[in-house]
């Protein structure tokens, strides 16, 4: 069954322009920018126009548009900030398993640093 959106999420806010963001760039179905507390010395969290929880319910539900456009930017995002070398790593936190906070989609892109291992253990 598909998850409720909740539209006062505040990445839904923030695409309505409730409130700032350190905005890193905008397309027809994508917006970046930069995490309020960043993990790594370039974090920036890239999120679809759309209103989709996670990547379960995005992969799902959103056009092949909307799918090229998001991931385009995640690209496109990592190469701007200079990260396509030497490297950087992205992570969508999907539900209760994975401690999304957030509930709207949002691919996290991190660089600038080595950044260890994959997933800690259990
Ligand atoms: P997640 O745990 O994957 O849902 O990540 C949510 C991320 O959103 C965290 O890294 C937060 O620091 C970030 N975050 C929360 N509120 C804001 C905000 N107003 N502007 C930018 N980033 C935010």
């Amino acid at each position: 069954m598909a998850k409720t959106y909740d539209p006062n999420n505040v990445f839904a806010r923030i695409l309505r322009g409730e409130i700032p963001c350190k905005k890193v760039m905008e397309t027809e179905h994508a917006l970046a920018f930069h995490d309020i507390n960043p993990q790594a010395p370039t974090h920036i969290l890239v999120i679809p126009k759309g209103a989709y929880v996670d990547m379960d319910d995005f992969s799902a539900r959103a056009t092949e548009a909307e799918i090229a456009g998001l991931f385009r930017a995640v690209g496109e995002v990592a190469r701007g900030a200079g990260a396509a070398e030497p490297g950087y790593r992205i992570l969508s936190n999907c539900g209760e398993d994975a401690n999304q906070e957030v509930p709207h989609l949002h691919i996290h892109v991190f660089a600038g640093r080595r950044l260890g291992p994959m997933i800690t253990k259990g």
